[in-house]
């Protein structure tokens, strides 16, 4: 019999995590404090509607990225993807929109219609560097590779190494004050939140290089599909999960992770992994005892992605002519958290490109707002519920009532609304801040390699979005799989990942 482990977490890189040891001999167990699986990646059925909080974009999403053999392999290969043409639509102040094709010759028309011919040269080496992402491909199940697969990314290097030597130390900021066209720039700077200036520009090419190779899409389903294929996996392989039992305490004896303990009782087991929230882990679980100074530069340091407002609307009518992504400037400043949060645009993504979510002749659609006032939230959740609740109405109204100042008629098709808040991501995730990403990614973070163990602790290992800068669902789902490996190298035993 293998070595029992206990793994603190379903989301992705936990479910990862147990799916791989599963197969490798391990007995697994999962324990989440929610109900589902999923963690972040989740969505919402509320009369008839699914209010998707999570997938915009998934690498890997087809064969034609390496990464699709770790989707495969977790189970999530069933599903159908969604490649996209239009990746979002911006309206720019002067009333153009900018369409963000990906299709690299589109977009660079697209740059080029935007902007003026001082920028040709520029808009040139940015449509080439996409190009040549698109033959680029992620380090994620190398063994999995056929000759041709590994030759062809092999081949591919030479053309994408340049671009994450020049890219990757070049800031989104930087590159938008390259550019003459106060258009363009205004059309580009569209494609990130205020706090993202310090993003490296490599990041955005991989993106969309991705896209115009039609392997990062959306699983129709939706992110509670994914995140249930990859669930059922696990437990067709053998693997069991206690959800509502929230994790309190990790038990250590003579430097050894021994088990878990919670409010629903004790456990013990030869190896624990945590795939929860980072901060948590460390200070709460563990107590503070087990640091490791990589972590607490990071906790000390880097920048977090914000928390969210998502703002789900049920609403009557087929709105499939409208992109299924677009953002706007807002005729008047829309205020929130009383007083605390102004913004000056926003965006809604239309579901019609998913069938199943919504009934028949209906649209769901969502609004993501990002927000860092998260105390503002759960301080007043927790002090006052009604006033909360209240707090909760007059945003929704506000929220649909800027929406209807730029597509007038939406505020009468709504027929059902929800509102989830930072402090009902933390309820449902335990993620710091509410962070819905982790770390955010900047030119010091990216790439930046953190610890999955903790000083003087034996017996205990670390994944997921917080190991990871930038987040995501790939790191989880190569975190797992890497996790596992180690651990079969540690007993001696060779890796195997199909089931
Ligand atoms: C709105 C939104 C849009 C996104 N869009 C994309 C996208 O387009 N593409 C993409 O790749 N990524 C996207 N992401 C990010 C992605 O969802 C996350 O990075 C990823 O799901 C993180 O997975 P994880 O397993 O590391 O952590 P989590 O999903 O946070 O999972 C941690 C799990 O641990 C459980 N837990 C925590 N503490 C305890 C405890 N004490 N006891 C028991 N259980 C506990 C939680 O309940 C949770 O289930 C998005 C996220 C959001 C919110």
């Amino acid at each position: 019999m293998g070595k029992s482990v206990l793994i603190i977490g379903a989301g992705i890189a936990g479910l990862a995590a147990g799916s791989y040891l599963q197969r490798n001999g391990f007995t697994t167990h999962i324990f989440d404090q929610h109900t589902l699986p999923g963690g972040l990646c989740t969505a919402w059925e509320r009369q008839g509607y699914r209010f998707d909080g999570c997938i915009h974009w998934l690498m890997g999403s087809s064969p034609r990225s390496n990464m699709h053999h770790i989707w495969r392999e977790l189970g999530a290969g069933e599903l159908n993807y969604l490649e996209w043409d239009i990746f979002t639509v911006i309206k720019l102040s002067d009333g153009d929109r900018f369409t963000v094709y990906t299709d690299p010759d589109r977009f660079e028309a697209e740059l080029s219609r935007l902007a003026g011919p001082d920028d040709s040269p520029l808009i040139k080496s940015i449509a080439a560097a996409i190009r040549n992402m698109s033959r680029f491909d992620l380090p994620a199940a190398w063994d999995k590779l056929t000759l041709p697969e590994a030759a062809r990314i092999l081949f591919a290097l030479p053309g994408a190494l340049p671009i994450f030597g020049t890219w990757m130390k070049l800031p989104i900021a930087s590159l938008l004050a390259r550019i003459a066209s106060p258009k363009l720039r205004e059309a580009l700077s569209g494609l990130y939140s205020g706090d993202m200036g310090d993003f490296p520009v490599a990041g955005l090419f991989m993106m969309l290089g991705f896209m115009s190779k039609k392997s990062c899409g959306y699983p129709l389903g939706g992110s509670s599909a994914f995140a249930r294929s990859i669930e059922k996996k696990y437990l067709s392989l053998g693997g069991s999960i206690s959800y509502g039992f929230r994790v309190d305490r990790i038990l250590v004896e003579n430097g050894k992770a021994v088990g878990i303990a919670g409010e629903k009782g004790e456990l013990r087991g030869d190896l624990v992994i945590s795939a929860a929230d980072a901060h948590d882990t460390v200070e709460r679980l563990l107590g503070g005892r087990y640091r490791s100074p990589g972590l607490d530069k990071a906790f000390a340091s880097f920048r977090r992605f914000p928390s969210l407002l998502l703002l789900g609307l049920g609403l009557k009518g087929d709105f499939s002519s409208y992109p299924h992504s677009y953002s706007f400037p807002l005729k008047q400043p829309l205020v929130l958290e009383g007083g605390e949060l102004t913004l000056l645009g926003m965006g809604i993504r239309f579901f019609s490109f998913d069938p199943g979510a919504a009934p028949a002749g209906k649209t769901a659609a969502m609004v993501m707002i990002s927000t860092t006032n998260d105390s503002w939230w759960t301080e007043l959740r927790a002090r006052d519920r009604s006033a909360y609740d209240a707090a909760k109405e007059e945003s929704k109204r506000r929220i649909i009532a800027a929406l209807d100042s730029e597509l007038p008629g939406i505020a009468s098709a709504v027929e059902y609304s929800d509102l989830s808040t930072p402090a009902t991501l933390i309820r449902y995730t335990n993620n710091w801040h509410g962070s819905y990403e982790g770390w955010l990614p900047t030119i010091k973070t990216m790439g930046a390699k953190l610890p999955r163990t903790l000083d003087g602790l034996a017996g205990f290992y670390m994944l997921g979005q917080w190991l990871n800068p930038g987040g995501g669902l790939p790191p989880c789902g190569i975190d797992g799989r890497r996790l596992a490996k180690r651990l079969c190298q540690a007993e001696g035993r060779s890796f195997r990942a199909d089931a």
